[in-house]
């Protein structure tokens, strides 16, 4: 199969063909990653085909931002794939997903942290997730600010999780053409980050993920430290 789609339409201006395949696309983006950024390649609302085109041309790491979703593709797709969950996540659905997905991006409260925990108990695994930072201008983004993160991270609660582990933080910019106000809000995720590092990660390694940059503005947060770029509508086109 050969899906070609139009790539004019929020279009990242380093993309400048009009038709390109996913594997085009794939390519080019990998090509301007640092060796340590990993790519999120963020398939929500487009068809498991597309997934297979990707995973084709070698892709293996998935985003998805709804669990049923996920959770179906997952059934219908390659087993070694690692499935990443972006977007805001429900307690009551975190059990969609528990059983396999590799990273969850979205944590914004305790109480969710303590379903995944629970879920995680259930299926004998500890589930890697990122803290959700509130970094942009923006009312709409979920997240938590630096006051929230510390008090979670101190609380007695928090300690007794045995089936979730922490490796880093994620963090959306404001949509906006202004560079630097995005720059500056990475920025400020990845100060942050060494922040909680020397204070509360002191001696875990496993503690390293930024999750930043998504198809307009990955560029600017590879720069700013990104590890982990997702990226949807500059690998699958844009959505409806
Ligand atoms: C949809 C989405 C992306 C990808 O957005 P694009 O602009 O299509 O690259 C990245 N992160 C999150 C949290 C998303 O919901």
């Amino acid at each position: 199969m050969n899906l070609t789609y139009n790539c004019k339409n929020n279009r990242p201006e380093n993309l400048k063909e009009d038709k390109m395949s996913i594997a085009d696309n794939l390519i080019q983006i990998q090509s301007q990653l640092k060796e340590e950024v990993e790519l999120v390649a963020v398939s929500k609302t487009k068809p498991s085909a597309a997934i297979q085109e990707a995973y084709d041309a070698g892709q293996r790491i998935f985003g998805e931002n709804r669990p049923q979703e996920m959770q179906a593709k997952a059934a219908e797709l390659p087993k070694d794939i690692q499935w990443h969950m972006i977007g805001h996540l429900q307690s009551n659905k975190v059990k969609y997903i528990a059983a396999f997905v590799s990273l969850i991006h979205s944590v914004d409260k305790l109480s969710l942290l303590h379903e995944i925990n629970k879920r995680a108990t259930q299926h004998n695994r500890v589930i890697p997730v990122l803290l959700q930072v509130y970094i942009a201008q923006e009312e709409s983004k979920f997240g938590m600010d630096e006051a929230e993160i510390n008090e979670m991270l101190t609380s007695e609660e928090f300690r007794a999780l045995q089936n979730v582990q922490v490796v880093g933080l994620m963090g959306m910019a404001t949509n906006t053409d202004n560079k630097s106000t995005v720059q500056k809000e990475f920025a400020s995720l990845k100060q942050l980050f060494n922040v909680l590092k020397t204070t509360h990660f002191k001696n875990h390694s496993s503690f390293k993920e930024i999750s930043m940059g998504m198809s307009g503005d990955f560029l600017i947060a590879i720069k700013e430290g990104s590890t982990l770029v997702r990226v949807g509508s500059a690998i699958f086109g844009g959505r409806n």
